[in-house]
């Protein structure tokens, strides 16, 4: 711009700026929309000239109309990018409540597939060719993994708790210990909970200790279940003491009330032959007396968002008549994600390769080393020459509050600030790089240094963030050119 140029006054500037329709008939913009569709151009020309408006009327110059061409392709481009993106989760948690918990096995992604392109015997009795009961679908497969005589299924493992509550106790007293009384992340909270389906939640012990007698003292006439919660997201250690179900069970039965488990995680296998930590099973809970048992679809069970109900026929039958079961219902997708996901567990033939949970938590600690060896590189170069780019051993966890002090040996491509003064943004900065790119890649800050665990690096993911690491833009000093008139 000659410098000797007076610039025009906000009004006049405001009077030359395009209208919307002369903008989208710009060549660049016109293929856009044919690209797109003629509405999220239409509504990112509409933006930017607003935001245009507002800063000429800042004092600010007016964008010249290759500009604002520019800027309206990236916010049309914004506008239409789907907002639930693949991410490379790279924070060592595998079931990651925020990035979606467990990745589901190909026999599971297929069975969702068709479902969605057929029509479905979804609740229809195809040997009586009447109405039949969308729980049958994974009635079979249940009962046979865990044991139960009666099951049934609903969207969550949260809905499994109100539903057995509400159908089991509302309007009457529920007995819980002192020391379970948990907030999973998300706004679940058990004495809420409680409240929510119309329960009367009584505490009894302590936070560390919770006695037989303790529950037995709280048993009156208006009592109509005893509930334990399994601690998913922490551990009481120390001086404790909590009643095993077996007493639990026996001390119910003894006042003719049912007694019921909510597991959270709810692995159906003993993970310990896997070389992991060891996490109760529903099988066991029921074995030892317990009348309902929930759990989750897509914590330790590796298949979709459900929440598993199993237990007595009379119990399962009373929560199967509640209106809230009807409001909480599965879907034809998760009913055949989970089906398909039951009947790998069923086969009992090579689990850790067809289920994507187990096969992460069970990756080899070299396996996952050879990981970060193939990325450290590129991710040096993204990174630049103001990070040192290391390979360390790390922890990773299995997330979702299953078994949350115990810890995965792991390996993690770790990202140091050069420089010590000023790391702490410096981390930030290049987390935020990362979480930029079109596959945005999540790792975890500890410590003033960027953690990227690679257990969750699978083959395909390695080389979707090679390439793209591979196309970022270099990082410049900051300086970015302006175009204006
Ligand atoms: C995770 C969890 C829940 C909630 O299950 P969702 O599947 O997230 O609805 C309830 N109780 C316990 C003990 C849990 O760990």
């Amino acid at each position: 711009m000659p410098p000797t140029m007076p610039l025009p006054g906000p009004g006049e500037q405001l009077a030359h700026l395009p209208a919307v329709d002369r903008l989208l008939n710009a060549p660049p913009l016109d293929a856009l929309a044919q690209e797109l569709g003629t509405a999220f151009v239409k509504r990112a020309a509409q933006a930017e000239l607003a935001a245009a408006r507002e800063a000429i009327k800042s004092g600010s110059a007016a964008p010249t109309f290759d500009a604002l061409v520019a800027a309206t392709a990236t916010a049309a481009r914004i506008f239409a990018a789907p907002r639930l993106t693949s991410v490379i989760n790279l924070t060592g948690t595998v079931i990651h409540t925020n990035l979606g918990r467990a990745l589901l096995a190909d026999e599971a992604i297929d069975a969702v597939a068709a479902a969605m392109r057929q029509y479905v015997a979804l609740e229809y009795d195809l040997a009586g060719a009447g109405r039949g009961d969308r729980d049958d679908i994974v009635e079979d497969l249940l009962r046979e993994l865990t044991g139960a005589p009666a099951v049934t299924v609903v969207n969550n493992n949260a809905g499994a708790v109100v539903l057995a509550l509400a159908a089991l106790a509302a309007r009457r007293e529920v007995i819980v210990s002192r020391g379970e009384l948990i907030e999973i992340g998300g706004a679940f909270r058990l004495p809420d909970i409680m409240e929510a389906a119309g329960c009367k939640l009584v505490e009894v012990g302590t936070t560390n200790r919770t006695h037989p007698r303790d529950y037995e003292d709280a048993i009156t006439p208006k009592t109509a279940l005893i509930v334990k919660a399994h601690w998913s997201n922490y551990a009481i250690t120390g001086f404790t003491a909590a009643v095993d179900d077996q007493t639990l069970a026996a001390i119910a039965h003894r006042a003719g009330l049912p007694y019921m488990v909510d597991l959270g995680a709810g692995a159906v296998i003993d993970l310990s032959h896997y070389g992991l930590p060891r996490e109760p099973l529903p099988q066991e809970s029921l074995a030892a007396g317990a009348d309902v048992v929930t759990f989750s679809g897509d914590k330790l069970l590796g298949g979709p968002q459900a929440g598993l109900i199993v237990g007595t026929p009379a119990a399962i039958a009373k929560i199967k008549k509640h209106p809230l079961k009807r409001a909480l219902r599965c879907s034809k997708l998760t009913l055949a994600a989970l089906e398909a996901t039951l009947r790998i567990y069923a086969s009992g033939h090579r689990l850790p390769e067809r289920l994507p949970v187990l096969a992460l938590l069970t990756r080899p600690a070299a396996d996952i080393r050879a990981a970060c060896e193939h990325v450290q590189a590129a991710l040096a170069a993204f990174a630049g020459k103001d990070y040192a780019a290391s390979i360390e051993a790390c922890a990773s966890q299995i997330g979702s509050g299953s078994l949350p002090v115990e810890r995965l040996p792991s390996f993690a491509v770790v990202l140091t600030p050069a420089q010590a003064k000023g790391a702490g943004r410096a981390v930030e900065r290049l987390a935020a790089r990362l979480r930029e790119l079109p596959t945005p890649v999540v790792g975890r800050i500890a410590g003033q240094r960027l953690w990227l665990d690679c257990r969750c690096l699978r083959s395909d993911d390695e080389a979707a963030l090679l390439q793209q690491l591979a196309m970022a833009k270099p990082i410049t000093d900051h300086r970015s050119p302006v175009t204006q008139c």
